[in-house]
């Protein structure tokens, strides 16, 4: 009995270490066992261009002899619609065991954003100044426009000699990045030539007429270039005054770049014509004198005007404002053929020298008042002190130079002297001094003007008209009021 237990007892333990065994084999068995496997097809790093079509090679799962690919998930998040890394994830899981492989996908901008030209691919200017940009267009297949940053640069070479002599090329260069770092460009060649010559502008008239022995003043001309802007004019041709004749005086520029134009003004130097003066005609280097009575009217009036009628010698009077009691006399010197002009308002230099529009109003008063008075309308004139007086500085400089110019613009004429009969150097100067004054100053072959006056105390004047009248006669001069028609005696204006 004790043995058969002893011998139920090593069964128990046999089957219990055989139990044992099998565990541990079969846990040995388990362990050696290797993991399934994942081999990703082609490369495990791969780059793809944006937008392109992504087909994923996949990957192949293993188990120690077999295939079980049908078995593996792929996780695959790859957009090729924007730009970036990815990863695509194969899994696989098998029995107690799971393997994963990666690949790499980097989706990218590899393409260079496009630049296309707005105009002309090569444009021809007159200065780069006036080369108005039309730009680019710029577009990244990714980035969308990027017109806005586009940099634009250019090189400049000038051609001084040869056949493209004068021209500026300018090579304009407009790049641009898109956000990966791709480059873009489009160039665009700039010619700049001024090829337009200066315009030349005359000062004055285009035909201008001039009286023989009268001067030419050569008023010039002004050109100006599109590019070079202000350039100097050359004059060229003279104008001999004292030859009749048609002179054509040319005008040349030249701009920067050597464009030149040229034009011309024809000057026409005539013989005189004969004027009317009072009934006299003025035949150009004749003889004559035109006696000149200013700063009246006054007492002595008349007795200038008995000894001009007793010698039927028509002169002139300048006057002053005067009274009612002068209307009279006034009217007597128009009926006698003489010619009524006006000196001024007054002889207050202080008060008709302020400026030349108080001097002009003084004129058109006495203007007035002589036509109201008499029906006759004076446009004679001569300035108090004559047009060279240099007192009217101390109150007004440059006074003179415009009235010079007005009192012509407006219609009237100015006569200044070139015999003094000396009749003012003192209150009341001895009549032969008077005399010989004018005998001494008449010259032949022109319009003596002889400067006298009618004022009050002016009494040894009409004292000396017979002699100074009779002398001239006998020297065969011609006596003539003063109108428009005689030629102009106009001293140097000093302000
Ligand atoms: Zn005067």
């Amino acid at each position: 009995m004790e043995k058969k237990a002893s011998g139920s007892k090593k069964h128990i333990v046999e089957i219990v270490v055989l139990a044992l065994a099998v565990l541990l084999a079969a846990v040995a068995l388990l362990l050696a066992v290797p993991d399934p496997a994942i081999v990703v097809n082609g490369q495990d790093d791969v780059e793809v261009d944006v937008f392109a079509t992504y087909t994923d090679a996949g990957a192949r799962a293993r188990f120690l002899l077999f295939d079980i690919s049908d078995r593996m998930e792929t996780e695959n998040p790859v957009n090729t619609a924007r730009t970036g890394r990815y990863t695509v994830r194969y899994f696989v899981k098998f029995l107690f065991s799971s393997a994963e492989a990666f690949r790499s996908v980097t989706v990218a901008d590899r393409v260079n954003p496009v630049v296309t030209l707005q105009g002309d691919e090569e444009v021809r200017v007159e200065d780069l100044s006036f080369f108005n940009d039309p730009g680019v267009i710029a577009v990244d297949n990714y980035d969308g426009d990027l017109t806005g940053r586009v940099i634009t640069s250019h090189t400049e070479t000038a051609f001084t000699e040869g056949e493209r002599k004068g021209e500026t090329e300018y090579i304009f260069t407009y790049s641009v990045l898109d956000a990966a770092g791709n480059g873009g460009f489009a160039i665009r060649k700039v010619i700049a030539k001024d090829v337009t010559p200066p315009v030349i502008t005359l000062v004055g008239e285009q035909n201008v007429t001039v009286i023989r022995g009268q001067p030419y003043t050569e008023q010039g001309a002004t050109a100006k270039d599109n590019v070079s802007g202000a350039v100097a004019v050359a004059i060229a041709g003279g104008v001999d005054t004292a030859a009749e004749g048609v002179y054509v005086v040319r005008y040349m520029a030249e701009d920067a770049a050597g464009n030149r134009s040229e034009i011309t003004r024809n000057v026409t130097v005539r013989a005189p014509m004969p004027a009317q003066s009072g009934g006299v005609t003025i035949v150009p280097g004749g003889s004559y004198v035109a006696l000149t009575f200013d700063d009246g009217p006054s007492s002595n009036t008349t007795a200038v005007l008995d000894v001009l009628a007793q010698y039927n010698v028509k002169a002139t009077f300048f006057i002053l404002n005067y009274s009612e009691s002068h209307i009279p006399v006034l009217r007597r010197m128009l009926n006698e053929g003489h010619t009524l002009a006006i000196h001024s308002y007054s002889h207050d230099y202080s008060a008709i020298y302020t400026s030349a529009e108080a001097y002009m109003q003084g004129v058109y008063k006495m203007q007035e008042k002589i036509r109201n008075d008499t029906g006759f309308t004076p446009t004679i004139l001569r300035f108090p002190g004559g047009s060279s007086n240099t007192v009217s500085k101390n109150y007004c400089p440059g006074v003179m130079t415009q009235l010079a110019r007005r009192v012509e613009a407006e219609g009237f004429t100015y006569f200044d002297w070139n015999v003094d009969s000396g009749d003012a150097d003192g209150n009341c100067m001895g009549k032969d001094y008077i005399v010989s004054n004018v005998k001494k100053g008449l010259r032949s072959g022109r319009v003596n003007v002889v400067l006298m006056h009618d004022s009050g105390p002016k009494t040894t004047t009409p004292q000396a008209l017979p002699e100074i009248i009779t002398d001239a006669q006998a020297r065969g001069f011609t006596f003539v009021p003063l109108s428009s028609s005689v030629p102009a005696v106009h001293h140097g204006i000093n302000n």
